[in-house]
């Protein structure tokens, strides 16, 4: 059986068994296999390469490899430093926009409250998940190595820490989202958009302590849910001094 050696870098790592870690460690691999394969055999999900080098020479996905090859694969974060083109990673996304895997939901809302464009349901199945990913440019966030290993998605992330504040934290470092946050713009229940709204059209709705206290109302275009600056302003603020690097 043909053999490869590989070195997996940064990242990457967090995918292998401990005893591959951060070394060169030779593999054997079929007769022409594509690179793709092998290395989502190793542990590592595609979405998370940004480069890959064989022999010094930068590969796409489809490189199909021959005995002795040397592969250097580079996450996301290592590999601006090097100079070569990468034939691996997608096309970069005008805007970041995510599908959340079911377990999700604590980061789906403080994404949200963030300003994020993120689509998640409790009830979504790998498939639909993927689906979704694929044919709407979204980002897959998820801590199910094997769904990211799906060929469909092209955009995805796998999520390390279990702490849902920690997992902010994850992915606007990992897509470098720390500019972009915009509090009161999108709802936390449902990824509406939220729009200005006149106080004195909904202050029917409002509680007698938040009618006389606020003045600033904001209303949810898809599920009708009122937010004011003030209360939510308040949490929202706190949350971005915890989150967002300035
Ligand atoms: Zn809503």
């Amino acid at each position: 059986m043909p053999q490869a050696v590989f070195r997996f870098y940064g990242s990457l790592n967090d995918f292998l068994i401990p005893a591959r870690r951060q070394i060169e460690f030779s593999h054997s691999v079929k007769d022409r296999a594509s690179i793709k394969d092998a290395i989502e055999a190793l542990g590592v999900p595609h979405p998370e390469i940004d480069l890959l080098l064989v022999n010094g020479d930068s590969v796409s996905f489809a490189y199909r490899l021959h005995n002795r090859d040397s592969i250097s694969a580079y996450p996301h974060s290592e590999s601006p430093e090097i100079d070569a083109i990468s034939y691996v990673r997608p096309k970069p996304l005008a805007n970041h926009r995510f599908v959340l895997d079911v377990h999700l939901g604590k980061l789906a809302s403080y994404l949200r409250l963030l300003g994020f464009d993120v689509l998640y349901q409790n009830d979504y199945d790998d498939d639909v998940l993927a689906q979704i990913s694929s044919q709407q440019q979204r980002i897959l966030l998820t801590q199910d190595i094997g769904l990211l290993k799906r060929s469909i998605v092209i955009y995805g992330y796998r999520v390390r820490s279990s702490n849902p504040k920690a997992q902010v934290r994850e992915v606007l470092d990992r897509f470098s989202l720390h500019g972009t946050v915009a509090p009161l713009k999108r709802c936390p229940r449902c990824n509406g958009l939220l729009e200005p709204v006149e106080k004195q059209t909904i202050d029917h709705r409002l509680p007698h302590f938040t009618r006389l206290s606020y003045h600033e109302f904001f209303e949810c275009q898809d599920c009708s849910q009122l937010y004011w600056k003030g209360a939510h302003h308040g949490r929202i603020q706190q949350l971005i001094e915890q989150f967002v690097d300035r």
